[in-house]
């Protein structure tokens, strides 16, 4: 419990509140559409108490990255995908849709102000937080008319810490993350709040992450906290690397898409295909799943070591972290911080 209550060293790199110093904001109201865009030094928000957002939780966010790259200059890895995604996220929660040009806008202003905070330390990155919420003081149980839109950004050192140690998870049995007709598919405040009491039990059990099944049978994996999970059979360059399909309870992560991409080019086989919890311990006693791995724009690519479940505990392959797992992960690093071509695009160039 002691590693709980020790809050970590604040501002500093990674725990998620060495802020930078502005802020972004953007207002919407139904006369004047989007309007004031503006960017500010970091200040606290003044709201009246029945803002909407507060009450009914209409809030969306979304999580990106801008990496240093070797000219000195910044590049955010795929914003417009995240734009598309807070537009998903918005239409889900009956709020109005931020054009992708202006999101964008936002984030490219912020991050050219700011990233004289990042150094150059190549496992530093400035991790960039859209949000969007409700803000009529109203608290009749409807849509609010208008909406605040905000980018701030802090500091990323490596989210677990700087070394790529294996993480260990909890099979979540008696809580679920989302459920079919839900938000789950969407990043919204509310899908959170939540999934701190499975994640608190984790570590209570000794484990540092969650991992969620389905809520209609409890039986397939879905996520692990806040990462999407692919699984790892064979090994070297027959390996198949695959994760869990889009059922409409997961989140979409563009990490996870980024990977099914850089999988195919590494000449892995690649799939999406539904994994059970006994099929993924049978698998491993068999040792035909040989590495499992989270990913995610805050870890990016993070090993899984160890399964604990209510009928005990199993390990993947040896419990580190596998080869399939380190060139994937490092072909996204190296995407990301522009040290190998970009064919595809995906990084935007902040001018
Ligand atoms: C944000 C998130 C992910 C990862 O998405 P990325 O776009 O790769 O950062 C996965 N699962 C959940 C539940 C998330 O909230």
């Amino acid at each position: 419990m002691t590693a709980l209550l020790n809050k970590p060293e604040t501002t500093s790199p990674g725990h998620g509140d060495a802020f930078t110093r502005n802020l972004y904001s953007l207002r919407y109201s139904p006369d004047l559409g989007w309007h004031g865009g503006t960017l500010a030094p970091m200040t606290d928000l003044r709201m009246h108490p029945a803002t909407i957002g507060l009450h009914y939780g209409q809030v969306i966010f979304e999580g990106m990255k801008a990496f240093r790259q070797a000219d000195g200059s910044m590049a955010v890895f795929r914003p417009y995908e995240n734009a598309r995604r807070f537009q998903r996220s918005a239409a889900r929660l009956a709020m109005p849709e931020l054009p992708e040009e202006l999101y964008v806008s936002g984030v490219d202003q912020l991050v050219a102000a700011d990233q004289v905070e990042l150094s150059d330390d190549p496992d530093h990155s400035l991790y960039l937080r859209p949000l969007m919420f409700g803000t009529d003081a109203n608290l009749m149980l409807r849509p609010s008319q208008e909406y605040l839109f905000l980018v701030m950004a802090f500091v990323a050192g490596g989210f677990f810490g700087d070394k790529v140690e294996p993480v260990s998870v909890l099979i979540s049995r008696d809580q679920a993350r989302a459920m079919p007709g839900g938000t789950g598919n969407v990043k919204c405040a509310a899908n959170y709040g939540p999934s701190f009491v499975a994640q608190r039990r984790a570590q209570e059990a000794g484990c540092q992450q969650v991992v969620w099944l389905d809520a209609a049978e409890r039986t397939w994996v879905e996520e692990m906290g806040g990462m999407n999970l692919f699984f790892v059979r064979g090994n070297g360059a027959g390996a198949e690397v695959f994760t869990t399909p889009l059922t409409g309870t997961l989140l979409p992560g563009v990490t996870r898409d980024s990977l099914l991409t850089l999988a195919a080019q590494h000449g892995y086989r690649v799939g999406e295909s539904p994994v059970s919890v006994d099929q993924w311990r049978a698998e491993c006693a068999a040792g035909t799943i040989t590495e499992v791995f989270a990913c995610g724009t805050a870890a990016v690519v993070t090993p899984v070591g160890r399964v604990r479940d209510r009928d005990g505990d199993f390990v993947i392959g040896d419990g580190e972290m596998g080869p399939v797992t380190g060139t994937l992960r490092s072909a996204l690093m190296a995407v990301q911080r522009g040290t190998v071509p970009d064919p595809h695009g995906w990084l935007h160039h902040v001018r």
